[in-house]
């Protein structure tokens, strides 16, 4: 059975001193925690003293993002290595925000899972459609090539390493989720695609998550679609108290 897995995105929030705060407060209310992988991606200001506070704990430390150099002349850049220094596991690649406000392509998000991969740092990959393209009845094709692009001459045995995220930009931040079978319905066919790329027995264990306005109160009908693995949850982790609340669910499902 695949482990679920919550991650919290906390974009651009948090100050270092604010994101000792929230992870002294997660860390009280997560001990009992036992059958769900929990990760937190603080901005990269904060991610060493994160880390020092969770450093005993489950809980697992991810950045936002990262370059696909190892170093040189890339001003304003975060590296691999870097983040592996800090005390880092995962990295999430791909974000929508990063597509829409940076630009990121494909071809570049690809480079970055590569890099990522290299230095065993496990990829949260994102993808997921627009208002628009689903109203054109184009997710299943827009999922597939961002499945394609970013992917691209990945060995099936890295994908162990790798987690999809499913995040529909129009529920992102929106407070409006996908509906659970319209997130089981795009699960699915990301396995689909990926037993069609990989085998069955991959695709089988790979856990994908969704994202976009997961909420305590939303979280467990979510959870509890055959495909859906986790979630990547950006708002409701900024609270100590509600990202608990949907580690906790996560971990009820897992029990029965
Ligand atoms: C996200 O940032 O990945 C996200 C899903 O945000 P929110 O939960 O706020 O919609």
């Amino acid at each position: 059975m695949r482990k679920k897995i919550i991650a919290g995105n906390w974009k651009m929030h948090k100050t270092p001193a604010e994101a000792l705060q929230l992870v002294n407060e997660l860390k009280v209310k997560t001990v009992n925690i036992e059958k769900v992988d929990m990760v937190v991606c603080p901005p990269y200001l904060a991610i060493l003293t994160v880390r020092a506070v969770l450093k005993e704990t489950p809980i697992r430390v991810g950045a936002q993002n990262l370059f696909w150099e190892n170093e040189g002349a890339y001003t304003g850049e975060i590296s691999a290595p870097m983040l592996v220094d800090a005390g880092c596991t995962y990295v999430i690649i791909g974000h929508s925000e990063r597509r829409q406000y940076f630009h990121e392509t494909d071809e570049t998000i690809n480079r970055k899972i590569k890099k990522a991969l290299e230095f065993r740092l496990k990829p949260i990959f994102c993808i997921g459609e627009t208002l628009e393209q689903r109203e054109a009845g184009q997710t299943f094709t827009v999922l597939k090539t961002q499945l394609d692009g970013g992917l691209q001459d990945i060995d099936a045995s890295a994908m162990q390493n790798i987690i999809i995220a499913y995040e529909p930009v129009w529920a992102i931040g929106t407070g409006r989720n996908a509906t659970p079978e319209q997130a089981q319905e795009a699960h699915q066919f990301i396995r689909s695609s990926l037993a069609e790329k990989f085998g069955r027995p991959i695709a089988d264990e790979l856990r994908i998550q969704y994202g976009g306005s997961v909420k305590p109160e939303n979280v467990e009908a979510l959870l509890s679609q055959p495909d859906v693995d986790g979630a990547l949850v950006g708002g409701a982790s900024l609270k100590a108290d509600s990202f608990a609340k949907i580690i906790e669910a996560a971990e009820h499902l897992s029990k029965h």
